[in-house]
C-alpha cells in the first residue's frame, strides 16, 4: 500500500497532486508556509516546517509514509537536503520531481553567476532600474547597491519594513509573455536578476527580458546530493506505479 508525501508548494506539486488524488492514492500535501493563503489541493494538506531532517524523518516513521516526493522549488534546498537525510535514515523511497534548468537561447543575453553575493556584484555601476525575481528571503544583499531602483514582486504583501526603498507589485503568478512585457516596459527595467527555476511556470519573465534584449542576472541551482530524479509528473507518476491522467 502507497502512502505518499508530497514536498509541495510549486505548480508541478499541485499538477501532481491532481494525479495522485485522481489515481485514489493514499498521500499527503505538505506546504512549507510561506505564503499565507496557499492553493487548496484534492489531498489532505499540512503546513509548516518539520523539524529539521530529523523531524522529517520521525514524521515519515509516524505517518507510515512509504513514498517521498520532493517536488519543492529547485531553490528550496534546505528542504531537498532534509529529505534525502531523512529518506536515508528511514529507508524511505525518495524521488525529486524537478524541471531541468532553462538553456541560454538566441537573443539571451544572461550573466550566469553561482550565489546571490556574485549577483549583487554583477549589477552596473551606474543607477538602473533592476527587477529582481528572486524571493523576498534573498533581498537584503542588494542593500550594498543602494543607488538602483528595484522592483519586486511578492504573492503577499509585504509584513515588515524591506531592507531598501522598493516598487513593491503583489501578484501570484503564473505570467504571460504579455503580462511581463507590459510589466517590464511600463517600470522602465533595465536590469533583471532571475533564479533558474527551469519549467514553463517561471519562464515568461526571461521571454520577455530576450524579447526586450534586457540583461539577465541568472543565478545557477544550487547543488543537491544525487538520487533519483524525475522531470515531469507523467515519470513521478510511473516511479508510484500508476499511469497519469492529468497534463503532465
Ligand atoms: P528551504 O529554504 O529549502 O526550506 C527552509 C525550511 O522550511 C525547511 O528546512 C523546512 O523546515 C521548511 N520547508 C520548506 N519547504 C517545506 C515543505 N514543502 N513542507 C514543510 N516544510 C518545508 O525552502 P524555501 O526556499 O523557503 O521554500 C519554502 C517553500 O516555498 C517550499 O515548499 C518551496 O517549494 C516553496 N517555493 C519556494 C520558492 C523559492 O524560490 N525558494 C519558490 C516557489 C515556491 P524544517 O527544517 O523545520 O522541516
Amino acid at each position: 500500500m502507497i502512502r505518499a508525501l508530497i514536498l509541495g508548494g510549486t505548480a508541478d506539486a499541485n499538477l501532481l497532486a491532481d494525479n495522485v488524488s485522481r489515481a485514489g492514492l493514499d498521500a499527503i500535501y505538505s506546504y512549507g508556509g510561506r505564503t499565507r493563503a496557499p492553493a487548496n489541493q484534492p489531498l489532505p494538506t499540512r503546513v509548516g516546517g518539520f523539524g529539521g531532517a530529523s523531524g522529517l524523518a520521525d514524521y515519515i516513521r509516524r505517518e507510515r509514509i512509504t513514498h517521498v516526493i520532493d517536488a519543492t522549488h529547485p531553490f528550496a534546498a534546505e528542504m531537498s537536503r532534509n529529505a534525502v537525510a531523512a529518506c536515508a535514515d528511514s529507508g524511505t523511497p525518495l524521488i525529486v520531481l524537478e524541471r531541468a534548468p532553462w538553456a541560454r537561447t538566441s537573443g539571451d543575453n544572461w550573466i550566469e553567476v553561482a550565489d546571490i553575493a556574485s549577483a549583487v556584484a554583477a549589477l552596473p555601476e551606474h543607477r538602473a532600474r533592476v527587477f529582481l525575481a528572486i524571493g523576498r528571503q534573498h533581498i537584503a544583499p542588494f542593500a550594498a547597491r543602494p543607488q538602483h531602483a528595484y522592483t519586486l514582486r511578492f504573492v503577499d504583501p509585504p509584513e515588515g519594513p524591506l531592507p531598501f526603498d522598493a516598487d513593491v507589485i503583489v501578484s501570484r503568478g503564473p505570467f504571460t509573455l504579455e503580462d511581463e512585457l507590459e510589466m517590464m516596459q511600463s517600470r522602465g527595467i533595465e536590469w533583471i536578476v532571475a533564479r533558474n527555476s527551469g519549467g514553463d511556470g517561471a519562464r515568461a519573465k526571461i521571454d520577455a527580458a530576450r524579447t526586450l534584449g534586457l540583461p539577465v542576472i541568472m543565478l545557477a541551482r544550487p547543488q543537491l546530493p544525487d538520487g533519483p530524479r524525475a522531470e515531469s509528473v507523467t515519470e513521478v507518476m510511473q516511479w508510484l506505479g500508476h499511469p497519469a491522467c492529468l497534463g503532465a
